[in-house]
C-alpha cells in the first residue's frame, strides 16, 4: 500500500503497521516504546503545558513543512514563558489517500525538529477520515520553568526594550508564494527557538516578556503585550528588519509585513540595561542573526495612551497599530 487507507484507522493489523513502521520507528525513545496508555514522565518544578493544531496548506513549503511546524509552535509556546521543553503528544488526523511517502517525509522531518529542540515524542494519536489525501497534526508540549521566572505580558515595565530576533513576514511569504505559484527565493523561517531564550535566561538578562511572532505578525504580537501590561509600546518603523525580497513581495500584493506571520522569531520585552547584551546573545545564537532593537516600552501619560502600539514612521510620522482585522491568509499554520 502507498497510500492512506480507512483501515489504518481500524485499531487493528494496519494501525500497528503504520505505527511501528513510521511513528514508533522516528520518534523511538523508552517512554514511547512501552506503548502504555499514557506516558508518565518525571518532573519536580512548574510545570509549563500548551497545545496547538496545524493544518497549513501545503504540507511542504519552501524550508519545512507540517511536521517540523507542529514541533516549532509547540515548543515556542512554551519557550516564551521561560520553560525548557521537554515533552511533546502528537495526534495525526490523516484523510484516506494521504501517500505514505509523504507521511514518512513529515514524520522524519518532526522527529529531525524534535531531536533539536531537545524534546521527546512520548504519546501519540493516530486516526483515518474520508478526504483526499490531506493531514492535520496536533501537537501538545510540556516544560519546566525554574523558580524566580516570571515572563508574561503583565511583567513590561516602561523603560523596557522592545527586540525581534529577525527578518518579518518569511513564513507566511513564503506559504503565499507557494499557494500562488510564485518562484522566489523566499523560504519560511520555521524554527525552534531554544537556543536564544536558553541563552537569555542563563546570562540572567532580565527578560520581562516574550512573544513568538505567529498568525497576525509582529503588530498584533506587540500590541497584546501592550494590551497586557497597559503600558505604551513605541517601535520606530526604520529599525524593523525585513528581507528585501519579502519586502518587494508585501509592496507587490500590497501586504503591510507588520501583520505576516514568522513561525521562527519572538519579540522580547527586556530591561533597558540589558538591551545590547539580549541583542548580542541572540545576534549569535542559531536562527537570530538578523536581530534587532525596535522600539521602547513607555509610560501611559495620557490614558488614551495605556496599551497602545504606535509606529514612529521613517517620515517621522506616527501610526497607531492595531490587532490584525479580518482573516488574513488562512491556513498558513
Ligand atoms: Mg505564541
Amino acid at each position: 500500500m502507498d497510500r492512506i487507507m480507512m483501515e489504518h484507522g481500524s485499531g487493528g493489523r494496519a494501525t500497528s503497521e503504520l505505527i511501528g513502521e513510521i511513528f514508533a520507528w522516528e520518534f523511538s525513545n523508552e517512554i514511547l516504546n512501552a506503548m502504555e496508555d499514557c506516558a508518565v514522565v518525571l518532573g519536580n518544578k512548574k510545570i509549563a503545558v500548551t497545545t496547538d493544531s496545524f493544518v497549513v496548506e501545503p504540507l511542504e513549503f519552501p524550508g519545512g513543512d507540517i511536521g517540523r511546524l507542529s514541533i516549532c509552535g509547540t515548543v515556542n509556546d512554551l519557550l516564551m514563558r521561560g520553560a525548557a521543553p521537554k515533552y511533546i503528544t502528537c495526534g495525526f488526523i490523516l484523510q484516506e489517500g494521504t501517500e505514505i511517502a509523504l507521511l514518512k517525509r513529515i514524520v522524519h522531518s518532526m522527529a529531525n525538529t524534535a531531536r533539536e529542540a531537545g524534546v521527546s515524542v512520548v504519546a501519540g494519536d493516530t486516526k483515518v477520515v474520508e478526504g483526499s489525501g490531506g493531514m492535520f497534526i496536533n501537537t501538545a508540549g510540556v516544560g519546566f520553568v525554574d523558580d524566580g521566572v516570571d515572563i508574561s505580558a503583565a511583567s513590561s515595565r516602561a523603560g523596557d526594550a522592545v527586540l525581534v530576533s529577525g527578518s518579518l513576514g518569511d513564513h507566511h511569504a513564503a506559504i503565499l508564494s507557494s499557494r500562488m505559484e510564485i518562484s522566489n527565493s523566499i523560504i519560511s523561517d520555521n524554527a525552534p527557538l531554544c537556543e536564544m531564550t536558553e541563552r537569555l535566561l542563563k546570562e540572567n538578562i532580565a527578560v520581562h516578556a516574550m512573544r513568538d511572532v505567529t498568525r497576525g505578525g509582529l503588530a498584533t504580537v506587540l500590541k497584546e503585550l501592550a494590551a497586557g501590561s497597559g503600558l505604551l509600546f513605541e517601535i520606530e518603523e526604520e529599525h524593523l528588519p525585513i528581507h528585501p525580497q519579502v519586502r518587494d513581495f508585501c509592496g507587490l500584493l500590497g501586504l503591510d509585513p507588520l501583520y505576516m506571520g514568522n513561525e521562527g522569531k519572538m519579540a522580547v520585552i527586556v530591561d533597558e540595561k540589558d538591551a545590547g547584551r539580549a541583542l548580542e546573545l541572540i545576534r549569535s545564537s542559531k536562527y537570530g542573526e538578523d536581530a534587532a532593537i525596535i522600539g521602547r516600552v513607555k509610560c501611559a501619560e495620557e490614558q488614551k495612551d495605556s496599551g497602545r502600539l504606535v509606529l514612529k514612521t521613517a517620515l517621522g510620522g506616527r501610526r497607531v497599530l492595531d490587532v490584525l482585522e479580518g482573516e488574513g491568509l488562512p491556513r498558513i499554520c
